[in-house]
């Protein structure tokens, strides 16, 4: 055997040891996952919920980290400069397409920054208002939003956040630019909705799920293509005359470019496993949403997903001339 073939055997041999060394141990201590958005807020919610899961099949703590700000972008770019040891991961949402977009001073590319863990869950959005806005139905807020834009505020959660995304949706459908706010988070956001100090907000069903129940705030209409079992009562967009507005918030998981396989198929058994956990399927139904199917929950599908729907928002965010910058 030539030299240079014998030290490539060695040097493969090496790395095949050390990698199921790796993948042995794996993990042996905490890790730490960041939520791009608030404490409290929807993709917290959903992070708090699989990482509690997760944690008791890896045996191992995954401690989750509230990095807000900026649509999302602040805390993926601190996941994208990560040590890629298996031990940061991110969880994130649609911004992760739109941002790639949206921002064109990235200091990542969403694509080339990331492995892939896999798909969470698809979460519906809820046009919503403070519980004494005056319209009292679909066709009313219209009205009233075309009549008033300039004096009602919308919360959202900064650009390329799914609040924004939705809020885009709703002011290109009825054609009226209303002022809008950014939180670090749509958490922060529901506070102010629900002291009054904000008007309307669309926001994921796993932020306002509870507050509809308890009639703390009112709703005007689900972004999903059916009506959801949580909410019978309450048309989609489509149904009250916006059918342009159909919009849903796939969370996915990532770790920093890099990050072993054996790392990310370990964290990717154990979404399935959380994911088929009837427990998550009921406090996710009280959400009004899904586990996503274990076919879905793995790194592949995360990544053809993120590829798909950037080729799908790219030309969306195009036309309407949108930039974060
Ligand atoms: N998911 C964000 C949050 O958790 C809100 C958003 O994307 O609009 O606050």
């Amino acid at each position: 055997m030539a030299l240079s073939v014998k030290l490539a055997a060695v040097a493969a041999a090496a790395v095949f040891a050390s990698n199921s060394a790796f993948a042995e141990g794996y993990p042996d201590r905490s890790i730490t996952m960041v939520v791009p958005f608030s404490a409290g807020g929807p993709t917290d919610t959903v992070g708090r919920l699989i990482a509690e899961k997760m944690s008791a099949d890896l045996g191992q703590q995954i401690i989750v980290e509230n990095v807000g700000g900026a649509g999302g972008t602040l805390g993926a770019g601190q996941v994208a400069g990560a040590e890629a040891d298996g031990y940061t991961i991110l969880l994130h949402h649609i911004g992760m397409a739109t941002s790639a977009t949206l921002y064109r001073n990235l200091a990542y590319k969403p694509l080339e920054a990331f492995e892939y863990v896999g798909l969470v869950t698809e979460v519906p959005m809820t046009l919503v208002a403070r519980k004494d806005f005056e319209p009292t139905d679909l066709a009313g807020l219209i009205t009233y939003v075309k009549e008033n834009a300039e004096t009602i505020t919308m919360a959202n959660a900064g650009i390329g956040a799914a609040s924004h995304l939705c809020g885009m949706l709703f002011m290109q459908a009825v054609d009226a630019p209303i002022v809008t706010v950014p939180y670090k988070g749509t958490g922060p956001a529901m506070t102010e909705l629900l002291g009054g100090q904000i008007d309307i907000m669309c926001d994921q069903t796993t932020n306002t799920a509870e507050q509809i129940k308890g009639g703390t705030i009112k709703a005007y209409a689900v972004t999903s293509s059916a009506r959801l079992d949580i909410f019978p009562d309450l048309p989609t967009v489509a149904e009250g005359g916006l059918p342009g507005m159909e919009v849903s918030i796939w969370h996915g998981i990532y770790a920093p470019k890099g990050t072993p396989a054996e790392a990310t198929d370990r964290l990717a058994t154990a979404l399935q496993n959380a994911l088929a956990d009837p427990d998550i399927a009921a406090k996710f139904a009280e959400l009004g949403t899904k586990p996503s199917p274990a076919a879905d929950a793995t790194p592949a599908a995360l990544k053809a997903k993120l590829e798909s729907e950037i080729a799908r928002w790219q030309p969306v965010i195009e036309k309407a001339g949108v930039y974060a910058d």
